[in-house]
């Protein structure tokens, strides 16, 4: 029987930090994991994950743009992915997936361990309803933070996005047009993909940020520039990229896949001294 395989799918998937991670987790454990990258469109990727689980496939990780229709490949899933409606960790078990989503524990534990951040109590602003934002929400709320304030470019994705949290009161969509009149946030959460591939800076009303704001771009690399560079501009306390959220989802879904906690500082210092990664805020 040949050694289980392992992979991350997306469009595009070049870029992918993945199979650097899965490989160090691996080596830090002594165990040599096979995972690759695998380009497929939306159109192909059912096609492609079962040609893959054909081949040894045992678990994966789903990126751009196909998160939403691994949730729906999936026989079983997990009460978070549920939420999110969203699945970026998936397991092969028996002949059937089931899927998990950790990008909300991820970015949650990169908040209150790698950066120290209580979240008990804050008020939250999440730009963006795409996968990312589906996934984060749920997390955050658990986190124990007293709102969520969701805006987005089209705004029914950020209705959509509240109701699927099903909390009143605590997850409330906003106009991204009203921003000014929502008050100032203790955290600041930019989800959206405006600035990949070289968008338009950010232009947000200054009244968003108080003497305590943090301000976090999951996006890392080029597309967190412009966000950072308006939190830097706007005084905002602190401000980092998703660098640490990507690499705490993939040790979540390392744990799932060979259940050992893998250490995440050194493989975070490791990307993060790559030119690509150098600029946090
Ligand atoms: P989606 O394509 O699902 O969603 C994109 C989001 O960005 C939508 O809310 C969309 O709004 C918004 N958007 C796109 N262009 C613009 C624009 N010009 N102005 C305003 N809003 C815009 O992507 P994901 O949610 O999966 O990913 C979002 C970002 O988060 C990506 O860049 C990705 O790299 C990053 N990410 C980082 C992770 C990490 O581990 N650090 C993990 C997952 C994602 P609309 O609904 O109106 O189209």
């Amino acid at each position: 029987m040949s050694a289980p395989r392992y992979a991350v799918f997306g469009q595009p998937i070049a870029h992918s930090q993945s199979p650097f991670i899965q490989s160090a987790f691996g080596k830090a454990h002594g165990i040599a994991v096979d995972y690759r990258a695998i380009e497929a469109s939306p159109d192909a990727f059912a096609a492609a994950l079962e040609a893959f689980a054909a081949e040894g496939g045992v678990g994966a990780n789903v990126t751009l743009p196909l998160k939403e229709a691994a949730f729906a490949l999936c026989t079983t899933t997990t009460s978070r992915a549920q939420r999110a409606g969203a699945v970026n960790t998936l397991l092969r078990k028996g002949d059937r997936w089931h899927g998990d989503n950790t990008d909300g524990i991820g970015l949650v534990r990169d908040l209150t361990g790698r950066h120290g951040l209580d979240l008990r109590g804050r008020r939250v602003l999440l730009l963006g309803a795409g996968g990312a934002a589906r996934g984060v929400a749920p997390a955050l709320l658990d986190a124990g933070i007293l709102e969520l304030i969701v805006v987005n470019r089209s705004a029914e994705r950020a209705d959509a996005l509240v109701d699927a949290m099903s909390e009143p009161g605590r997850a409330i969509s906003a106009y991204w047009e009203a921003l000014r009149e929502q008050g100032d946030f203790e955290l600041i959460i930019n989800a959206t993909s405006a600035a990949r591939g070289g968008g338009e800076g950010f232009n947000l009303p200054l009244s968003l940020v108080n003497s305590m704001t943090t301000a976090v771009d999951l996006n890392y690399g080029e597309a967190a520039i412009p966000f950072l560079a308006w939190a830097r501009a706007s005084g905002c306390r602190n401000s980092f990229d998703g660098l640490g959220m990507l690499v705490e989802q993939a040790a979540e879904s390392f744990q799932q896949w060979h259940g050992m906690r893998p250490e995440t500082d050194a493989v975070y210092a490791q990307l993060r001294s790559r030119d690509a990664f150098l600029v946090t805020a």
